[in-house]
């Protein structure tokens, strides 16, 4: 069976609306139910899949990830997933995105982290039975400003200069000890992973690498949320690559390695021991720091 693909380039994207005659923005809301079986909801068995138009051409798939065993607020929403995976893919820009629910107060606050959120355009596709007759929106693409109307962002906080969450960053972080290992390409994918992150309001980038058995490895980058609880840590990053890129079950995964600053006032390394011992108990985690 070919494996969920969470990620359509741009001249498949292209073929597929041609063939059911429509553009691409018009085939967004026709895959959302596709998006949605490849949500990983085990407490809530509410699936929600966000499918994204990137201004590459590229489509993009989002999914909400929930983890028996550990508190509620370590769980992803689709939003945050197709926000993550634009970002591993380096995606410059969100156009349209269709949604199969409402989102959430936190994920129109995490959008808020991409330039000009304002003007991302939301479908919502529960919306197109159409049942509220006085929203004039329903079943039709409207920008995020109508869902936000007087958003807190980055701007509030940041210089226009200060790249946000899909620009290029660079935040020039090295090892503090070079490891005896450095040849081990975890350390090097990790350190790579943190050089990523979207870290602007507390100045404490980190990233993590993680590892699984057949020994292929996937990245994430902690992003921040200028209101910060809707920050994405590194290690669901991480996640988000691993099943983009067609992991299988956590337990698959058998070693982690963080890098963080040594004297960050944000830390990730509980928390990410945390969420990586519940999902894979018998992983191997290790924490190296930057400066
Ligand atoms: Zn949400």
């Amino acid at each position: 069976m070919a494996r969920p693909r969470f990620v359509i380039e741009a001249s498949e994207a292209e073929s597929m609306a041609k063939q059911s005659g429509l553009t691409v923005v018009q085939l967004l809301p026709s895959l959302v139910k596709s998006a949605q079986s490849l949500a990983r909801v085990p407490i809530s068995k509410f699936h929600v899949g966000a499918v994204g138009y990137g201004s590459s051409g590229r489509i993009f798939f989002g999914v909400n990830l929930e983890f028996p065993g550990l508190p509620l607020h370590y769980s992803v929403h689709a939003e945050q997933f197709l926000v993550t995976n634009l970002s591993i893919q380096s995606e410059p820009r969100l156009d349209y995105v269709a949604v199969s629910a409402a989102p959430c107060g936190h994920c129109r606050q995490f959008f808020q982290e991409i330039r000009r959120a304002q003007d991302i355009n939301i479908l919502i596709t529960s919306d197109e039975s159409g049942d509220d007759e006085n929203d004039k929106s329903c079943g039709q693409f409207s920008p995020l400003r109508h869902l936000l109307p007087r958003r807190f962002g980055p701007e509030d906080l940041l210089g226009e200069d200060v790249p946000l969450v899909l620009e290029k960053h660079n935040n020039a972080l090295s090892f503090i000890n070079k490891p005896e290992t450095f040849g081990d390409d975890l350390l090097i994918h990790a350190l790579e992973a943190a050089n990523r992150s979207h870290a602007p309001y507390s100045q404490c980038p980190s990233g993590v690498a993680i590892m699984d058995s057949e020994g292929k490895i996937y990245r994430g980058w902690y992003m921040e949320s200028a209101a910060y609880n809707p920050s994405m840590g590194p290690v669901r990053a991480a996640l988000v690559d691993y099943i983009v890129s067609g992991g299988g079950g956590y337990e698959q995964i058998v070693a982690a390695v963080l890098v963080e600053k040594e004297d960050a006032l944000v830390k990730q390394e509980q928390t990410a021991r945390l969420l990586l011992q519940t999902i894979s108990p018998k992983l191997e985690f290790r924490v190296l720091h930057c400066k």
